[in-house]
């Protein structure tokens, strides 16, 4: 009696362990309406910080944006020297549009990199 409870499944190498509940999903939808989930964090969260959104253009009044003005744009280019989306930034689609074709004049007059290998070459650093 007490043998039988000591074998584990993996053990016993006759019939495989049991699989587990099929796809148990918590936040299932029901027919009664929308499934409301309130403990439950939806989504990964994080993954950017938390900022303000604020267009930084909008708040400086800056009408039409520079692309001599590099310690500005460079901002708003990634570590791997892509443009960060307005999600990450907060920059209204206005002047997105604007900075992305500063941005794009500004890597032309080579003041900006394109890739991460131009950051390393030039030794321009994005970030601090
Ligand atoms: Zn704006």
């Amino acid at each position: 009696m007490t043998e039988e409870q000591t074998v584990t499944p993996a053990e016993s190498g006759g019939t495989p362990p049991a699989a587990p509940p099929a796809f148990a999903r918590p936040g299932a939808p029901t027919a009664t309406g929308p499934a409301r989930r309130p403990m439950q964090r939806r989504g990964p969260r994080g993954r950017y910080p938390p900022r303000r959104r604020v267009c930084q253009f909008c708040v400086d009044k800056i009408d039409v944006i520079d692309f001599k003005d590099v310690s500005r744009l460079r901002r708003y280019l990634s570590d791997r020297a892509k443009i960060e989306p307005k999600r990450k930034t907060g920059t209204c689609a206005r002047h997105q549009r604007q900075l992305a074709v500063a941005l794009k004049r500004a890597r032309f007059m080579a003041l900006l990199p394109y890739t991460a290998n131009h950051i390393r070459l030039s030794g321009i650093s994005l970030r601090g």
